[in-house]
């Protein structure tokens, strides 16, 4: 062999130049960001990039029911009391969830309509996924599902329409129930076929009545519906679905924060309605989807595998062409330009390839 120091040190500086990480180092974030940017562009909050890498990979998708398929706005569709007038037993109500935000509570003050005097109103407690209980002028007043009634050991009677039936109990004794209903989102049909298209299961966990999880399920075309939970149960059940699921696929949930805030911080990757959603489940999300349409799940998920894409072409055209000049300078084909090219010139083209993240196509 031999040669000259010269040419030795030339060499060595060649493989230096080419070894040079930039174009894996800038691009490769860059991808990142640009999806980001692209996302939020579709009115999307991604958290990160990590979280992109997940949704990526999301192979089932579970919902809540209220606020997140459902408007979370109800419409009284009848009052049934049983001792009381129809009148008492709407202000009754509307006094006893005057403290609430639930969606519940929200629509069955707009249909009591007058202005609530919450004077009347004292020791206010809100029972997470049955309803409240709240001493109103004096009396112990529970209003909830039939669990809380069961809870505080008032017998109850349920009702011949399909809906979400409020119950109402004062100092222990019923006085009737309130039958509201709530509209699925226009958005809601739309979601689950894109979804499914791409391949995700459904799933449904709501804590309403089965019959109303189940009409809703079915109107939607949903794989899957767990009904009458408690926020503990549906953890239960996203456990479940972790631990049925291979280490890649990872189930991603959709909430609207109110009662299922804990889901949202448990599972891999916590989607949260932004306008509907209360703060907490904004908090606890990983991705926020500014205008509440479940749809844009799979918008994001298009994004997310693009922005993926683009992050392995780059890996692999970086790592090809390096590749590539070192053995040519080794062999002696290549010198100091072609290294330069495998470095730099590398590096502006993934950085070109990597701003195509930021590109999303908007329907
Ligand atoms: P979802 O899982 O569909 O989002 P929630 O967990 O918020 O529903 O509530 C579950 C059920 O608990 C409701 O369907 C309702 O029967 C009862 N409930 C919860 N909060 C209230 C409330 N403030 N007033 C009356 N009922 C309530
Ligand atoms: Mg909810």
């Amino acid at each position: 062999q031999g040669g000259g120091w010269r040419e030795w040190i030339y060499q060595a500086l060649s493989f230096l130049v080419i070894s040079c990480p930039c174009a894996l180092v800038i691009s490769v974030p860059l991808s990142f960001f640009g999806g980001i940017g692209g996302a939020s562009k579709c009115g999307i909050l991604v958290k990160g990039g990590n979280y992109l890498e997940v949704l990526a990979e999301t192979e089932v998708v579970v919902f809540d029911k209220t606020g997140t398929l459902t408007k979370g706005v109800f419409n009284v569709t009848a009052i049934h009391p049983d001792t009381c007038s129809e009148g008492q037993l709407l202000e009754l109500t509307a006094l006893a969830e005057s403290y609430s935000d639930h969606p519940i509570s929200r629509s069955l003050k707009e249909a009591y309509g007058k202005e609530l005097d919450t004077s009347r109103v004292a020791e206010v407690e809100e029972l997470a996924g049955r309803g409240v209980r709240a001493k109103v002028d004096g009396a112990v007043v529970c209003a909830g599902n039939d669990k809380l009634m069961d809870e505080i050991g008032v017998s109850w009677h349920p009702c011949h329409r399909v809906g979400t039936t409020v119950h109402v109990a004062s100092e222990g004794t019923y006085l009737g129930h309130i039958v509201i209903s709530d509209e699925v989102k226009g958005d809601a049909a739309l979601a689950v076929k894109a979804l499914k298209e791409r391949g995700i299961r459904t799933v449904m966990l709501t804590g309403d009545a089965q019959p109303v999880g189940e009409a809703v399920a079915k109107e939607l075309g949903l794989d899957e519906v767990h009904a009458q939970l408690l926020p503990a149960d549906k953890v239960a059940q996203v456990e479940r679905l972790l631990a049925e699921k291979t280490p890649k696929g990872k189930p991603a949930f959709v909430g609207d924060g109110i009662n299922d805030a804990p889901v949202l911080s448990r599972a891999d990757l916590g989607i949260a309605m932004g306008a509907l959603g209360s703060d907490a489940a904004i908090e606890a999300a990983d991705i926020v989807l500014m205008d509440d349409q479940p749809s844009k799940i799979a918008t994001a998920m298009d994004i997310a595998r693009r922005t993926l894409r683009i992050v392995r072409q780059n890996i692999v055209f970086a790592l090809v062409v390096k590749a590539l000049a070192l053995v040519l300078v080794a062999v002696g084909v290549a010198n100091m330009w072609e290294a330069v090219f495998a470095d730099v010139g590398v590096s502006v083209l993934a950085i070109l390839n990597a701003m195509r993240a930021l590109k999303v196509r908007k329907e």
